[in-house]
């Protein structure tokens, strides 16, 4: 495939999957974190991927974090808007801050990032953009009225975003992930991660490789024809309308 691409959150988890798929794909690809320097280091030095550090939730850092990749490996292509944090609680008991920080970090940031390729893309007449939703976006999921609020907004910008694009040869498109086995999700009791376990019909967690596989498919220059869908991995554990 041979393009530029950018993934946020790159370093870990699921976004350090999607960047390995990209890559097997042929892509030359940054991967961006926000403070976890040892994971970062491990994580260039395993995949030789290079990583660059901002909050994706500050506009100005976003733009002048672009401009620094762009000056290493050139305009971009694809960009994965996959980093996100959770900071549950019930809606009674969460203030402002927990509500802003998700916001932030998962909403505004698909804002901040999108903004500072998709001029280029519209001028180049390609461009990818997939943003990493979840099903509790698509569902709503108790204790996270900010997670979820952040995640459908993410889809709602999907859909609009992509017919703004489409003319121009820029597609945007969203995957919504189920419980997938990342470190956060293991590191979760047994009694717990049993009775999440038994709620999914395909009966196990996803793996991280598998999101990376359905973002290296929305982002093949074959999937031209694709935009403003909602692509749900969640193994038949929510099966949207
Ligand atoms: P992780 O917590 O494993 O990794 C998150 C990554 O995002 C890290 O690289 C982290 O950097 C980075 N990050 C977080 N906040 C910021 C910020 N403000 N600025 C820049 N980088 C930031 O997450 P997962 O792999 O579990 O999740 C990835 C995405 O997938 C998220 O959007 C999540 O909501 C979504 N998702 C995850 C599911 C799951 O089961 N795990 C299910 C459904 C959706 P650092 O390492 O420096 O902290």
């Amino acid at each position: 495939m041979g393009r530029n691409a950018i993934v946020t959150g790159g370093t870990r988890g699921i976004g350090r999957a999607i960047c390995l798929a990209l890559k097997e794909k042929g892509c030359t690809v940054a991967a961006t974190y926000a403070g976890n320097d040892e994971a970062a280091a491990k994580f260039k030095e395993e995949t030789g991927v290079n990583v660059y550090k901002w909050d994706v939730g500050d506009y100005e850092a976003c733009k002048a974090g672009v401009a620094d990749i762009e000056a290493e490996q050139g305009a971009t292509d694809i960009l994965v808007n996959n980093a996100g944090i959770t900071r549950d609680g019930m809606f009674h008991k969460i203030g402002p801050e927990q509500w802003s920080q998700v916001i932030r970090a998962d909403l505004d940031s698909v804002f901040n990032m999108s903004h500072q390729v998709f001029p280029g893309m519209r001028d180049r007449g390609f461009g990818r953009i997939v943003n990493i939703a979840s099903i509790n976006g698509q569902k709503g999921q108790m204790g996270q009225t900010n997670y979820s609020a952040a995640k459908a907004g993410m889809i709602g910008f999907t859909r609009a975003l992509a017919q703004e694009g489409a003319f121009k040869g820029v597609t945007v498109n969203a995957v919504a992930p189920g419980y997938i086995a990342t470190e956060m999700v293991a590191a979760m009791p047994e009694e717990a991660l049993k009775k999440i376990t038994a709620q999914i019909p395909v009966g196990r967690l996803g793996e991280a490789c598998e999101i990376g596989d359905c973002v290296a498919f929305l982002a093949d220059d074959k999937a031209g024809f694709i935009t403003g869908t909602v692509l749900t991995a969640n193994g038949g554990q929510y099966i949207a309308a």
